[in-house]
């Protein structure tokens, strides 16, 4: 008895204990456990909303509600009802027309399967539209070469910093392993435009800080588990980087032989939540690195052209850039185990706001 006692009075103490955990990274796709993968009982994220196919506005379908609250952190619907409804109604049809227009797919209104199959996607936290902004291409004129966007504001680091220094929150206890693939993953930047990035062992005083967490961390942008949201970054200057701990990180590049929906590519995560720390929003080019989505079994660490063009336009062009960087070298598997979508501007609403009031 009294060991029970001593049990629960650790799951408690375990349970209260902050939100920064060890992460879970694995050498290759083999390597990751059926116990952590996704299943017929362990559902990721978002897996209800496929019940929603097929609904259009009038429809009104227990759980909708769910629908409008995804809706409003990526930025789609600026505010909720305090009693938020499972109709379809003209909020709901409105915000999927926008997101339609931004994912390139036929502006319908209605959750048809290839929108509901795109809302299932893994991605990155920071919202779409920020303070009601549309960026994008719902916010574009017809034609516009540059898909690109920035924060409100189109904060940047200023000129005396280009030669920044990032840290790893210490709890994490990372290997070199997972260090070197941050390392890559700001070297894909550090190629295009004049700055460096340099490992500090003083987390405290490293302009940008990376760390895995696991739900509520603090920001008011808590991690939901595997797949759903896998990350999240500030704008500039606060450098703030955050990883779910929970997804099955993968560090190697081996995530194309893999048919599991679940895995995730680290640098490809990584090279898209930089774009935020230096002040690039998402993009609607589906091949640029700054596309809010990533499917399973992809791996895309190269800047696309939009990339480039985007972050050259905020600090000018690495000297030593000799225009070459790969556009076409995404490796992407086209079968349909599922999909996860990295990025898109994981919760960036919040994300300015949490920096606004913390910053
Ligand atoms: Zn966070
Ligand atoms: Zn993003």
């Amino acid at each position: 008895m009294r060991y029970h006692h001593l049990l629960v009075t650790a799951i408690i103490v375990i349970s209260l204990s902050p939100a920064l955990i060890s992460a879970h990274f694995f050498p290759n796709v083999s390597s990751i456990p059926s116990w952590s993968l996704p299943n017929s009982t362990k559902k990721t994220a978002w897996d209800e909303f496929q019940n929603f196919t097929g609904c259009r506005p009038g429809d009104k379908i227990n759980g909708l509600n769910k629908m409008k609250q995804y809706f409003h952190y990526f930025g789609y619907i600026p505010e909720l009802p305090s009693n938020i409804t499972d109709d379809f109604d003209d909020s709901l049809e409105s915000a999927i027309k926008t997101y339609q227009k931004n994912f390139n797919l036929e502006p319908t209104g209605q959750l048809d399967s290839q929108t509901v199959q795109q809302i299932l996607r893994p991605r990155c936290g920071n919202a779409d539209i920020v303070n009601g902004t549309t960026t994008m291409n719902s916010g574009k004129p017809l034609h516009t070469v540059g898909h690109y966007s920035y924060f409100p504001g189109t904060p940047r680091w200023p000129s005396n910093r280009r030669d920044l220094t990032y840290g790893f929150v210490p709890e994490n206890q990372l290997t070199d392993d997972v260090k070197q693939v941050f390392a890559n993953a700001f070297g894909k930047w550090s190629q295009v435009i004049p700055m460096t990035f340099n490992l500090s062992d003083d987390y405290t005083s490293a302009d940008i800080k990376i760390g895995f967490f696991s739900g509520d961390h603090g920001d008011g942008e808590p991690f939901d588990g595997v797949l759903g949201t896998l990350a999240h970054a500030f704008s500039p200057p606060s450098g703030r980087f955050h990883l779910d701990s929970a997804e099955n990180w993968v560090i190697s590049s081996d995530i194309t032989t893999s048919t599991l929906s679940s895995a995730v590519d680290l640098e490809s995560v990584a090279v898209h939540e930089i774009g935020h720390l230096l002040g690039l929003g998402h993009s609607s080019v589906e091949d640029a690195i700054m596309y809010p989505t990533i499917s399973s079994g992809t791996r895309k660490v190269e800047l696309a052209g939009d990339d480039v063009e985007g972050i050259q336009a905020l600090y000018g062009s690495n000297p030593n850039y000799n225009g070459t960087t790969a556009t076409s070298v995404q490796q992407r598997e086209t079968s349909d185990s599922g999909a996860y979508s990295v990025g898109s501007w994981w919760g960036l609403t919040a994300f300015v706001v949490a920096g606004v009031l913390v910053f």
